[in-house]
This record gives C-alpha cells, structure tokens and sequence, in this order.
C-alpha cells in the first residue's frame, strides 16, 4: 500500500508537469474508484494548475476555482507519459496536457479516489485529520496530550490520522523499534521521555523514506514510470525470525490490531 512517502514522492514527480502545461483534456474511463469521479473534475480543462500538496496521503492538486483531491487507496499509481502511448489496463483517470504529456491513475483494486472540492469547501475526509508527521506541530508535548486518553496499543494510537497523519505500518514499526517501545505498550502509559524519542524517530524514518524516493512496495511506480522499489534497510518489519541487528535476538511478529506487527523483544520494552 502507498504510505506517505509514496504519495510525496508521487507529489514531487508530478509537480513539474503540472505546474509548466495548461490542462487540454480530462478523459474519466472508469466512473467509479472509491466513489464515483466528479463530473466537476471536467471543469480544469483549459486552465492551468496554480500548485500541488499533500496532507496526509491526499494529493491536493490545485487549481483558482477549486481542488482536485487524490487518493492512491491500495494499489494505485500515477504514471506522466506521452499521451500518445496506449492506455494500459486500469488506467482508469487520464488527464491530458497541451504539452502533450498525460497523467495516467492506474489503480487495479480500485480504492483509490478522484475528487472534487469546491474553493470554501472542505471534504468531509480532509476534516479531522492530525497534524502532519515532520511538521513542528507534531512534537512531544502534542503527542503526550494526544495519547492522554488512548489505552490501547502505542502502535495502533500512532496509526489513527487523528493523532498523526500518515505513519503506516512499516513506518510504525520501525520507529517504535528505533525508540525502544514494544508495540503493544499502551499508549497512555509511555513515559514523556520516551515519547521524545518516538517523535524523532517518527520524523527520522518518514524523512529518510522520503529522501529514498519511497518504500519497498513492489506495486508502485513513480511517476516517470520507473518502478517504485527501494531496498531501503528495514530494522524490523518482515524479518520475523531473522536476527535484531542491535542484539542478535529473534524478531518477533504479532497481529496488533489486525495489523502484522515487528519487534524485538530485547531492545523494545
Ligand atoms: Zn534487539
């Protein structure tokens, strides 16, 4: 699944096509993703973009009149090619510039979403979302006051948009594995001090992800079409039995909130 890297990665490759070519055509081949695509979305044909963001996985993509809001959901990918290539199976959104390059949605399992918001508007899923992970918003005490009243799993609180937005599994278990927090620790309970560390590790895992370009997703694919896979050194995630490169002890996996979760039990309390 795309996790934020992903998405900012995506965001970067698609900026300097967007923001230099004016929009000639939106061609919707497939009406329904998530939910139905806005007829709305037809209305930037003709202009031309004045930025692209993300919050959260959202890609924000924005014009004077309004906001085409992107999801990538569970296996899409956004691919800028000549628009002259053929479509390939799954592109099921297509947005054609005058420079004659287009942006391609392919998205085989259909949970991504297309969007429309109207300028003064917001979108219910953009409302009570977190704040972002490598923003100076997202800090200790922040975090303290967030996981005041949660006693379930530190992993699962650090997972729930409202308390951060876009810190997925990977990302979750490794930066619970860098700070010395066993995942199951509740999150109420986890002492000022070592929340100091979750927080950095947080920025420091998503900041270097980021920084690679994405994670090891073998789905996606960036936006000059070259595939997506990073072997970036993981701690923990998906080395289940293999030796903690901290302490030579056994990596441990246990379904936290129907989640797979990685951990060593020697370095994480
Ligand atoms: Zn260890």
């Amino acid at each position: 699944m795309p996790e934020l890297p992903e998405v900012e990665t995506t965001r970067k490759g698609l900026e300097p096509f967007i923001l230099s070519s004016k929009v000639k055509t939106v061609n919707i081949h497939f009406k329904t993703l998530r939910w139905p695509i806005p007829k709305e979305i037809t209305s930037i044909e003709g202009l031309k973009s004045i930025g692209i963001e993300r919050r959260a996985k959202y890609l924000l993509w924005h014009f004077k009149h309004g906001t085409v809001v992107m999801h990538l959901g569970m296996s899409g990918a956004m691919r800028i090619v000549s628009s002259k290539e053929p479509l390939q199976k799954h592109d099921h959104f297509e947005v054609i510039f005058t420079s004659g390059k287009a942006l391609r949605f392919n998205d085989p399992r259909r949970f991504g979403a297309v969007l429309w918001q109207a300028k003064e508007e917001t979108l219910d899923i953009l409302q009570s979302l977190g704040p972002e992970p490598l923003t100076n918003d997202f800090n200790t005490n922040y975090l303290q006051q967030a996981l005041s009243k949660r006693k379930g799993a530190i992993k699962n609180a650090i997972m729930t948009n409202q308390v951060v937005v876009g810190v997925g599994n990977i990302y979750a278990s490794e930066a619970l594995f860098l700070s010395g927090i066993k995942p199951t620790a509740i999150a109420n309970k986890v002492s000022k001090a070592r929340l100091v560390k979750l927080v950095d590790a947080i920025k420091q895992v998503l900041a270097k992800a980021i920084a690679e370009g994405g994670t090891t997703l073998k789905d996606f694919t960036q936006t000059d079409g070259n595939p997506g896979y990073f072997a970036q050194q993981l701690n923990v995630y998906g080395r289940e039995g293999e030796d903690c490169f901290n302490c030579n002890a056994i990596i441990k996996r246990k379904v936290i909130g129907q989640r797979a979760s990685y951990y060593c039990g020697n370095c994480q309390r």
